[in-house]
């Protein structure tokens, strides 16, 4: 196994935006136990699966083995919270170890969730419980399954720490692999210093990291500006078309590469409703799963604003340009959710807008007068579209309203196998994933395992893992999440 002292982490945030990272250690671990290792992951990061397994890669995987020359940090951000503006949040319970670079030469944050207080603690115990890391774990790994935009998350490992929550519970720390953990908030925090130079310099960072382009553009700072729209744009698009709702999407959980960050009281739709919100602390919906694009855009205003004195030297010249930059996102996120659409109707490329529109509007009618479950009943299309309707008409209580539809559709000749390859079989259903987590926190790892094995592999629909495609039991009830 490599020695400690060959696993390079660059400490490129802290140095080159000190004023936002406060150098900062994990908590020590009583007893670390390996719960799960995402070995392709540590391959793409040039990590020995054999090294991260043996008790030294461990407690570097938790933050408690500091590689020489690492500086871990806190990071400093703010953000608004369900729209109310938390001026000072940062990481209370978190840790930035450093960045490495990765196989294909681009850097990547190691970060540590759970791992003990910080100077941003706040009221919080800076730990996390197995169950809720486990559950990022699951999300993310699925969702970068789906070819969705995510951090990855490279290993679970329980403390030994008992945390205290309704219940005692098992701790842990997650590690995870992000492009960067650059957010909407770390700019109203740079912005919030007053310090101009320091926005520059995080907009710098961030044009290198994440959007190169930018720098080549005429107006850098808009040009950043504008990917990040684009980038959010086309990552909201997707999250609507598998049915994932994020749960909290505060601007402090909202990057700047366009990954999805922070799983937190996420979940996917089971029965189509657009009104549907799982998280038992969003008492309003403002982040059900119709919002969300409306969200997106209300945080990249937040952007926007941060960003405004590098956009141009007279306010009303930059709040133009910010406007008018900000007036892309519906163009994009419509352009992009009508395109995905299509495809998950498998409706040949071209076809005119007069005939797919109302194809997706009544689909969609269709689905949500009958509850039916959204990822299931998209599968089931593909069967539908190679002639075999019965297991869609088995969906929906009123198949005949199907029956006038799809006939509709299927004079347009869509494409089966394409479905199948952009609607998935698999995805991490909410009862599977509470049966994965309770399992996990009482010992048992087998189910975590399976779960892993089918969403991992989202499109390729296999014998014997039929109860992973399958909605809910009926007396699993309404789902409730919990941060
Ligand atoms: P989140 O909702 O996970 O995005 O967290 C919002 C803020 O609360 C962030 O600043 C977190 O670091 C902080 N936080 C969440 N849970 C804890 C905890 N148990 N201890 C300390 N800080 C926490
Ligand atoms: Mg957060
Ligand atoms: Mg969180």
């Amino acid at each position: 196994a490599a020695a400690p002292s060959t696993v390079a982490l660059d400490g490129r945030f802290a140095r080159e935006l000190a004023e936002m990272a406060i150098p900062w250690r994990a908590e020590e671990a009583p007893d670390p136990k390996l719960l799960v290792l995402n070995e392709a992951l540590a391959a793409e990061l040039g990590l020995d699966p054999a090294y991260l397994r043996h008790p030294d890669g461990i407690r570097l995987l938790i933050g408690n083995l500091v590689p020489s020359g690492a500086t871990p940090v806190a990071q400093a951000y703010t953000g608004h919270q369900f729209g109310w503006l938390a001026p000072r949040l940062g990481d209370g319970r978190a840790l930035l170890l450093g960045e490495i670079t990765d196989a294909d030469g681009h850097l990547r944050d190691i970060h540590l969730k759970g791992s003990g207080r910080t100077p941003f603690a706040r009221g919080g115990d800076g730990l996390a419980a197995v169950g809720p890391m486990l559950r990022e774990y699951i999300v993310s790994e699925a969702m970068h399954a789906l070819g969705i935009p995510t951090t990855r998350s490279l290993a679970v490992v329980a403390t030994g720490r008992p945390v205290l929550r309704e219940t005692m519970l098992p701790g842990a720390v997650l590690t995870r692999v992000a492009a960067s953990h650059l957010r909407v908030g770390s700019f109203q925090y740079a912005r919030a210093t007053g310090d101009l130079n320091l926005l520059r310099r995080l907009a710098d960072h961030a044009i290198t990291r994440h959007h190169p382009g930018a720098a080549e553009a005429e107006q850098p700072y808009l040009a950043l500006f504008r990917a990040v729209v684009a980038a959010q744009a086309s990552l909201v698009a997707q999250w609507m078309l598998v049915g994932f709702v994020h749960g909290v999407m505060n601007t402090d959980n909202m990057t700047i590469s366009g990954e999805t960050i922070d799983y937190g009281p996420c979940a996917f739709l089971d029965a189509f409703d657009p009104a549907t919100v799982y998280s038992s602390i969003d008492e309003t919906g403002r982040y059900s799963y119709r919002n969300q694009p409306v969200m997106a855009e209300w945080n990249l205003t937040r952007l926007a604003e941060s960003l405004l004195p590098l956009f141009h030297d007279e306010q009303e010249q930059a709040v133009a340009q910010a406007q008018e930059s900000l007036g892309a996102f519906r163009r994009q996120y419509s352009a992009a959710w009508s395109a995905g659409m299509a495809a998950k109707l498998g409706l040949p490329a071209g076809l005119d807008d007069s005939v797919a529109s109302p194809l997706v509007e009544e689909v969609l009618s269709l689905l949500q007068a009958g509850r039916a479950d959204h990822t299931w009943f998209f599968r089931s299309l593909g069967a539908a579209a190679r002639g075999d309707t019965g297991p869609v008409r088995s969906l929906l209580p009123d198949p005949s309203a199907f029956d006038a539809w799809a006939a509709r559709w299927r004079a347009q000749g869509p494409d089966a196998d394409a479905m199948d390859r952009v609607n998935p079989a698999y995805i991490p259903r909410n009862h599977l994933v509470e049966e994965a987590l309770e399992a996990a926190t009482g010992g048992d790892l087998d189910p975590l395992g399976r779960l892993l094995g089918a969403v991992t592999r989202p499109y390729d629909e296999r014998p014997g893992l039929g109860r992973y495609a399958a909605a809910a039991p009926e007396g699993f009830g309404a789902y409730r999440t919990f941060c």
